[in-house]
């Protein structure tokens, strides 16, 4: 059994749609969404039906919780605050409605996904170093578990001690812990414009990170015809 793991689409179809195909062409029964399917980029209704089509498990963001609320905006930095501005114009009561009822934390066969973190999961704190994972570690049941939020692939191995692991490739071996960032879809920050998701094949014991291309000039055209700031139709071609 194949599960393809995704996360921080943020809005981006085009991204979405070649990912999907991807999992497809590589056996993937099985879908899980770690969060952030909104914000940012152009097509967040759209991106939704998408993975509500899918009907797999989905974890709650930050930018699906930001978006499904009336709060004030204030406090966020110009560029977040007008892209969460006309993501909130642009999405429907039923789009707001099903992401406000995301969980944050959810169990699915023998692993866990979560958007942030496990110590704290409505913090929305970022993993970037061992000493944050560690603390996720901590509140971690399952020998798995996949998360996102920092755009950044990019797994955590605890045995005695606790490694980070960048390989593409990452075998499962019994007695150690797992912390797996799978990377974003829609918005890469690591540096490779690239879409980024994980492979999870069960039976086999085996993580696989893919890095995939897409339609970007389509994504990037979207974004400047709906009047978002220019900078998010360039940090596209950045991986940024
Ligand atoms: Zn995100």
């Amino acid at each position: 059994m194949k599960f393809a793991i995704f996360g921080d689409i943020h809005a981006n179809l085009e991204a979405l749609d070649a990912v999907l195909q991807d999992a497809a062409e590589h056996d993937c029964t099985h879908y899980v969404c770690i969060g952030d399917i909104v914000g940012y980029n152009a097509n967040p209704h759209e991106c939704l039906e998408v993975v509500r089509e899918l009907g797999c498990p989905v974890v709650k963001g930050n930018h699906d919780e930001e978006a499904s609320l009336d709060t004030d905006l204030v406090g966020l930095n110009p560029l977040a605050e007008q892209s969460m501005r006309w993501t909130r114009d642009n999405l429907t009561e039923e789009d707001k409605e099903y992401l406000r009822d995301l969980k944050m934390v959810r169990q699915v066969r023998d692993y866990t996904v979560v958007h942030a973190t496990l110590d704290t999961p409505s913090g929305w704190s970022y993993v970037t170093n061992k000493f944050d994972a560690m603390a996720s570690f901590s509140y971690q049941y399952t020998p798995l578990c996949f998360f996102g939020h920092t755009h950044t692939p990019v797994t955590y191995i605890k045995g005695t001690a606790v490694e980070v692991d960048r390989a593409q490739v990452v075998d499962v071996e019994i007695g150690k812990k797992y912390f797996v960032n799978v990377g974003s879809v829609g918005q890469p920050r690591d540096g490779d414009p690239r879409p980024s998701y994980c492979i999870y094949d069960m039976g086999g014991q085996r993580i696989v990170n893919r890095r995939i291309e897409y339609d970007r000039a389509k994504a990037q055209g979207k974004i400047r015809d709906a009047g978002l700031p220019e900078m998010l139709a360039e940090r596209l071609d950045l991986g940024k």
